[in-house]
């Protein structure tokens, strides 16, 4: 068994919790009831699982969409700020397990931007993880641009976690079984994160650094094409895409375990670039996958611990 730092790792707290709930409606009342006790356990039940899968180290986050579903700002700031100080009590009594990626409410940039910063210097939080667009607003939105700015000075990577998008993809209508993790979710998170690059987010923030989970929303698999593509189109950035993707972007394994899309992301972006992580409660098989998978053992060892221990500074 290889040991792992996994970064997908979700809780839940009391500040958080009621924004949770509306996303469980279609799930069966066992499953939910067994799904919250696990994200509200810090204890046995999550550190018995680590011990069994060999995850040494785990990267804890709200389970979305937090309060970034919030309509008043306010309330959003205070709560964010809560859900914070919860998880660093939570951190603090197994520091050697447990680290946390902060909790922001993205209505307010500049309000985000120093939350981050008071979660990174005080907390002793290694990044955000930041769900998706929030009331509609993408993170390439030029009112993001302090925050970018803030993430790049504190050198701390954002974790883009994906949401449901504002409104059904009129492709897949009529399809629900398509809307959320078989296909929409990744139409929308890697959508998401091109918009960050055509944006130039990373042009005027060299240092920001970007992660996707499942092994990047499928954009490894298209790098030749965003290249080719893109020039006769109207690109105007300096690098091309697959340059900032390779830059600024790392992608984990969550709920995506499978060997032909690892080989792609180590290969398009980078034996340094893809890290391990399995998003518990929800997903955890991918720690066997992880451990089998056919790989070369100084590979599997830097996908399952060395790169995140490098971009999280553990
Ligand atoms: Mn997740």
């Amino acid at each position: 068994m290889v040991k792992k730092i996994a970064l997908e790792e979700h809780f839940l707290d009391p500040a958080t919790e009621p924004y949770w709930h509306p996303t469980m409606v279609d799930v069966a009342p066992e499953k939910k009831a067994q799904l919250y006790r696990a994200l509200t356990d810090f204890d046995d039940a999550r550190l018995a699982m680590m011990e069994k899968t060999g995850i040494a180290h785990a990267v804890l986050a709200v389970a979305g969409p937090g309060v970034q579903a919030e309509r008043d700002t306010a309330t959003a700031v205070r709560a964010a700020r809560a859900a914070n100080d919860f998880l660093a009590r939570q951190v603090q009594k197994r520091p050697d397990r447990y680290s946390g990626f902060a909790h922001l409410a993205m209505q307010d940039a500049r309000a985000a931007a120093d939350e981050l910063e008071r979660c990174v210097r005080e907390l002793r939080f290694r990044g955000a993880m930041i769900n998706g667009h929030t009331n509609g607003r993408y993170l390439d939105d030029p009112a993001y641009d302090p925050f970018w700015e803030r993430a790049a000075d504190l050198n701390v990577p954002i974790y883009l976690h994906p949401a449901d998008p504002v409104a059904p993809l009129p492709a897949i209508a009529g399809y629900n079984v398509l809307a959320r993790p078989m296909w929409g979710w990744g139409v929308e998170t890697g959508s998401h994160a091109l918009r960050i690059i055509c944006g130039g987010v990373f042009e005027r923030h060299p240092k920001a650094r970007l992660v996707l989970g499942h092994l990047g929303e499928t954009l490894p698999f298209q790098l030749w094409r965003f290249d080719s593509r893109s020039a006769p189109y109207g690109w105007r950035l300096p690098k091309p895409p697959s340059q900032y993707l390779r830059e600024n972007v790392w992608v984990t394994t969550s709920g995506m375990y499978d060997l032909p899309p690892l080989r792609c992301s180590l290969e398009a972006l980078g034996r340094d670039r893809v890290m391990f992580s399995a998003d518990y409660p929800f997903d955890w098989s991918g720690c066997e996958f992880i451990d089998t998978v056919p790989l070369e053992e100084s590979v599997r060892a830097d996908v399952a611990y060395n790169n995140a221990a490098a971009l999280l500074g553990l």
